[in-house]
């Protein structure tokens, strides 16, 4: 379970699609002055150094913001993006890659709550130091070392009955896929109104392949789902993974129209790169 480290993945095309879902959603869910509280069940270590050994060893960040740190004429939403990245970088240098927790402390608000879990003890440790006193100007943020999936339904419903909930666990061990579905039925029972957001590979694995009808068949009647694919088919490596979004802000679809060829443009790597949404409304 603890062999998983997500700075060998920090930043590559699966971290773009998850973060700019991410933020799209926080920007829409921080247009009411309601608190929100946001609760990211898969941590990680909170930032990245894409200079550091993992993420140097792997390289996957050239196939994902690697390819857009140098791109000057970007949509609203993508120089969105890309300016969060920025915050956490020194003017002109592109180093840290932040991972959904800086994302998060970047966007919320001083009423807003961020309860963040991370099971790795070395990760924890980095979470912990990175998020270590508290800023009055930013919002309140609780770290924890406990299991995200089993911890979830305790923070529910939030007070303000506003809620973004980021479940994001490495699907290395198989009962992750089962574990996402088991927590988002219990969560949904305590908390039916909330944004959920999941993130799933797509690999040739059983599990892997049914998560998302899974998900479909939760007792839920508004979700939307979203692949990005760089490449065709690839045993090797991951090439194609996406976001399932439960309750999501009207707006996401057609936002994500616009943007999601413009990703497939950016970090395709050849002919067979594309995306595929999908939403209640056009399935049904
Ligand atoms: N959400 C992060 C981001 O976007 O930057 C990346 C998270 S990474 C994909 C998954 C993390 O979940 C790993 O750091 C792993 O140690 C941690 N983890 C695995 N199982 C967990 C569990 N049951 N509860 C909390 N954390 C867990």
């Amino acid at each position: 379970m603890f062999s998983y480290r997500h700075a060998f993945h920090a930043g590559n095309h699966a971290d773009v699609l998850k973060h700019v879902v991410q933020i799209l959603l926080l920007d829409y869910l921080l247009q009411k002055p309601k608190a929100l509280r946001v609760i990211d069940t898969h941590a990680g270590a909170g930032i990245a150094d894409l200079h550091g050994d993992y993420a140097q060893k792997s390289g996957e960040s050239a196939n994902g913001i690697g390819k857009l740190w140098t791109q000057r004429a970007l949509s609203v939403e993508l120089t969105r993006y890309m300016d969060v990245i920025s915050s956490v970088n020194a003017p002109g240098v592109w180093r840290f890659y932040p991972g959904s927790p800086a994302i998060s402390r970047a966007l919320l608000r001083p009423e807003d709550s961020l309860h963040l879990f991370e099971l790795h003890p070395s990760d924890l440790a980095l979470l912990s130091k990175e998020f270590a006193g508290q800023d009055r100007a930013q919002p309140r943020v609780y770290v924890n070392g406990h299991d995200g999936f089993a911890a979830l339904k305790s923070l529910l419903p939030p007070p303000t009955r506003r809620g973004l909930i980021l479940i994001d666990p490495p699907y290395e061990d198989k009962q992750d896929y089962s574990r996402v579905v088991q927590a988002l039925e219990e969560g949904l029972r305590r908390f039916a109104t909330g944004t959920y957001a999941i993130w799933y590979p797509c690999l040739a694995r059983h599990e892997s392949r049914e998560l998302p009808n899974q998900l479909k068949r939760l007792p839920i009647t508004d979700w939307l789902q979203v692949e990005l694919a760089i490449t065709g088919n690839d045993s090797t490596h991951l090439v194609r993974s996406g976001m399932f979004v439960i309750n999501p802000p009207w707006v996401l679809k057609s936002t994500l129209q616009q943007v999601m060829p413009e990703l497939v443009s950016l970090l395709g790597l050849d002919h067979h790169a594309h995306y595929v949404l999908s939403d209640a409304q056009t399935s049904s």
